[in-house]
């Protein structure tokens, strides 16, 4: 008797609900969020709300985000499937398995390296050969599979980093969160320039864990000076929810 997938009916509402009654629009990222299984990427107790409107925690601090800002960062990337990627902060590898149902290559990079681990072990065991895990530093890029098509970061920094800049082709597409006097932290879109002249602008809000890094923040310190509340966790605010 074929068995049934009991995780296939909440991931397509949650496609439904979630992203599709939100504005999430991109045929080849609704696609990609239909098909990877997001219960592979959480800890098994937490299985049950795999598909739940919100960023979960993965261990050492981190979570994996929710699933709207996924879909909304591969949106803004506008991947048309032949891209070289450069992901910074795997996590638990979940959104760079999105990123390689649509694009060519997808390098992702993780500073804790029990994370990198694990997600490249659930990557290799999915079956995710275009994904190559990377442990180190990604505030500084990862220069060996530079020039990069488009790249995202997972993690805010006070400033896009000038070697992620660097690493982009131009006309390539930066997604990053950054910090933002007015509302805090703000997901920004850099478009490469030619010559010098990126286009920058300011997508929606966000709350993202530090990108902690030679080009993002020093390691014992919070983006805004202050002890942050709800560490770990990032979602949309102000009319995305
Ligand atoms: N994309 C992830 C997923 O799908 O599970 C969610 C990532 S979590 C919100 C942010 C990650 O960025 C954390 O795992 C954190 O350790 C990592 N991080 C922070 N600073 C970093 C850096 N300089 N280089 C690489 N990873 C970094």
């Amino acid at each position: 008797m074929k068995s049934i997938n009991p995780y296939v009916g909440p991931r397509d509402r949650m496609v439904l609900e979630q992203l599709a009654a939100r504005g999430v629009s991109d045929p080849r990222v609704l696609d990609a969020m239909r098909h990877v299984a997001r219960e592979a990427f959480v800890p098994e107790e937490l299985r049950q709300a795999a598909y739940s409107d919100q960023p979960l925690p993965i261990g050492e601090g981190q979570t994996i985000s929710q699933p709207y800002i996924v879909a909304a960062m591969a949106e803004a990337l506008g991947l048309r499937g032949d891209e070289n990627i450069l992901e910074i902060g795997t996590g638990s590898g979940y959104d760079a398995a999105v990123l390689a149902h649509i694009a060519r290559a997808v390098h992702t990079i993780e500073r804790i390296p029990s994370l990198a681990r694990r997600a490249r072990e659930t990557l290799r065991r999915l079956g995710y050969e275009s994904v190559e895990v990377i442990e180190g530093d990604g505030s500084v890029g990862w220069r060996p599979a530079a020039p990069y098509d488009a790249i995202v970061a997972t993690a805010e920094a006070p400033r896009i980093p000038p070697s992620l800049r660097a690493q982009l082709r131009p006309g390539g597409r930066l997604v990053m969160p950054v910090a933002d006097p007015s509302c805090g932290q703000a997901l920004v879109r850099m478009i490469r320039g030619d010559n010098g002249h990126d286009r920058v602008e300011s997508i929606l809000p966000v709350r993202f864990v530090p990108l902690i890094g030679i080009e993002g923040w020093p390691d014992d310190r919070t983006s805004s000076g202050q002890t942050r509340e709800g560490e770990g966790l990032h979602r949309p605010f102000g009319g995305h929810r």
